[in-house]
């Protein structure tokens, strides 16, 4: 099916897969449009139940507690993004011959629904940082005049954007390498891979399957395809990638760019890629003290998200006052306080270790504060490499042990307090013992690399607890 038109559905058998956020908004456009309806769930909780009983009030079928049998009849499948690809029901759909949609495959069809004029989506994937760049993209793109949003992995359905009333020049769109997976026919017009590192391998079966997965948003670009110089893993991807003739691959770095790329010249954000002449000219876009935090891997995602708004054509002023005008969301890398000269930062969002060593290597002098759920990684290379910028390190959380061997094979020198605790108080504890090991000029940073749910609800209440136990200390 190319263009959609409403006929196309009235009538059509759609089993939506997984009651939730995509879900459920899912179920209602395609029975408004027409379509008969089921959706297919795991769960059979008094939750599901309520989102049930107002799926039904609509016309919609839906089975609780069974998620693994293909509904008779059914000609697509349209699937939360997160429903693993081995799942029975996948493996009947194949056997079958039912193709298999996830909710950005969805909107992609839909957005021309009846001759709808669709805005082109330049889209950002990678490990870590997506959020940060599609909000900074979004800032720019406002700065330059443009109607847009921040759509996707974000919170933000895309369905709705592409369906809504709202009517859009161009989309910032988060995807997730999930979504990818399931979007075999999305084609931006521009699309940006961050970095690349092990991340849901359990999901996706191999590092090369996932690495794949987030390669499929270079697909039929037309502008742009816009990797990391420092990660050659994302310019593979671009290599291996199917794009539109002229599409050009645009590399972000943090030194000087060379042509084709956006870098960093004298603390000058400049783009060597969109500009005329580029063997001998460059473009100044912003300065690093526009970028908040002037973290290095947070330069990176706004060279990331200039790069996607100039293949976009946005002109280098409002590069400028989007940087300007973006604050990023709370948890990540946020000061939250200087007590005694100490600074303390929450960057509660390292959940893995990627973006911990990111937030490490932003400052001097680190009395760290680390551990909880570690999701299968290991912490050697980590370590390693964050060493020297240690002054101590407090662990909280159920897997701390393999954090702390790390220690001792990579840091021996580094003085460890394990609390050998995880209850939700430990963090004010965590604090009080991070302050006895910080000296003046120093950071005391809670980068946990691992997940929060050992101890916390989620990374924000993990944050909003640190905070918490820093303004007792000032208190
Ligand atoms: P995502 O949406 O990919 O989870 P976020 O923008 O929410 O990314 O940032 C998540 C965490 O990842 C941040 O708290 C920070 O520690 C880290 N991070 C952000 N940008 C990068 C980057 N470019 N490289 C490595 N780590 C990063």
């Amino acid at each position: 099916m190319g263009s959609q038109e409403v006929t196309d559905w009235q009538g059509k058998h759609v089993t939506v897969a997984g009651l939730g956020v995509s879900g459920i908004p899912a179920a209602k456009v395609l029975r408004g449009l027409g379509a008969i309806v089921t959706v297919v769930n795991d769960g059979d909780d008094e939750r599901a139940r309520a989102q049930a009983a107002e799926l039904e009030a609509l016309g919609v079928t839906v089975r609780l507690g069974d998620g693994a049998t293909l509904p008779e009849g059914t000609e697509l499948i349209v699937t939360a993004p997160g429903w693993q690809p081995d799942k029975p029901l996948f493996t009947a759909a194949a056997a079958a011959g039912v193709p298999v949609w996830g909710d950005v495959e969805l909107a992609w069809r839909l957005r021309e629904l009846d001759g709808r004029k669709p805005a082109p989506w330049l889209a950002v994937t990678g490990t870590n940082g997506k959020t940060t760049t599609v909000q900074m993209l979004a800032s720019i793109l406002k700065a330059a005049g443009l109607r847009t949003a921040a759509v996707g992995n974000i919170g933000v359905s895309l369905l709705d954007a592409v369906l809504g009333e709202e009517e859009y020049d161009v989309l910032a769109v988060e995807l997730s390498s999930y979504q990818l997976h399931w979007a075999p026919s999305l084609r931006a017009h521009s699309g940006a891979v961050l970095n690349l590192a092990p991340d849901h391998l359990d999901w996706h079966g191999s590092m090369e399957a996932y690495a794949a997965d987030k390669g499929r948003i270079y697909e039929g670009n037309r502008i742009a395809c816009v990797y990391n110089v420092a990660d050659k893993a994302t310019e593979d991807l671009v290599r291996a990638a199917d794009v539109e003739e002229g599409c050009r691959a645009v590399g972000f770095t943090l030194g000087a760019p060379g042509p084709s790329q956006l870098g960093v010249v004298d603390g000058i954000l400049v783009d060597r890629a969109f500009v005329e002449n580029r063997q001998k000219n460059a473009q100044e876009l912003a300065e690093v003290s526009d970028v908040t935090p002037p973290a290095p891997h947070n330069i990176a995602n706004a060279l990331a998200a200039a790069a996607l708004a100039r293949a976009f054509g946005v002109p280098p002023r409002a590069v400028r006052d989007g940087l300007r005008d973006f604050t990023p969301d709370a948890h990540r890398i946020a000061h939250v306080a200087d007590v005694d000269e100490v600074a303390y930062v929450d960057d509660s969002k390292a959940t893995n270790t990627h973006a911990a060593e990111a937030s490490l290597a932003a400052y001097e002098s680190i009395v760290w504060i680390a551990g909880g759920l570690a999701k299968g990684a290991t912490f050697d290379e980590l370590v390693a490499r964050s060493a020297k910028r240690l002054r101590g390190v407090v662990l909280i959380g159920a897997d701390r042990a393999l954090i702390h061997e790390a220690l001792t094979r990579h840091a021996p020198e580094v003085p460890v307090v394990d609390l050998g605790r995880t209850d939700t108080g430990a963090m004010l504890a965590a604090v009080q013992e991070a302050r006895g090991l910080a000296e003046p000029g120093d950071t005391v940073l809670l980068a946990p690399a691992c997940a929060s749910m050992d101890m916390f609800a989620n990374y924000n209440k993990r944050g909003d607890a640190f905070a918490e136990a820093v303004r007792e200390l000032g208190a």
